[in-house]
């Protein structure tokens, strides 16, 4: 097999973030992890520009590896960490347009 072939699989993946940003305007976007469906692998986590996906506290589920969450007042809605997961992992993360996050979970996201 040749080596191009080999690599075109994660061509649209990012390099991991450099250094932490922070948010400056509400997003148009939000990712949303489905909790059932995520191995809580972690490949995401260092990926993520804001550092803005945590683990889910090992109570709710009460299982070894808990998924992770995303803490959507952090998140600048990049994308990359639903490019990762889908690339790499197993499709787990979603974005949603920030209106219909709003609405779907009766929240607000801060600016
Ligand atoms: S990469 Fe996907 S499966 Fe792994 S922890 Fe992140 S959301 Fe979950
Ligand atoms: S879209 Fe994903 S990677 Fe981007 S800021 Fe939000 S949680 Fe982090």
């Amino acid at each position: 097999m040749a080596d191009s072939y080999k690599y075109e699989h994660y061509k649209a993946v990012p390099a991991p973030a450099e250094k932490v940003n922070i948010k400056k305007k509400k997003p148009k976007l939000m990712a949303v992890v489905d909790e059932d469906n995520c191995t809580g692998c972690q490949v995401c986590v260092p990926f993520c520009p804001v550092d803005c996906i945590e683990t889910v506290a090992v109570e709710k589920y009460g299982i070894p590896i808990p998924p992770v969450q995303v803490r959507f007042d952090e998140c600048i809605g990049c994308q990359i960490c639903a490019r990762v997961c889908t690339k790499l992992t197993w499709d787990a993360i979603h974005m949603l347009p920030t209106a219909e996050f709003e609405e779907t979970y009766n929240t607000t996201v801060a600016d």
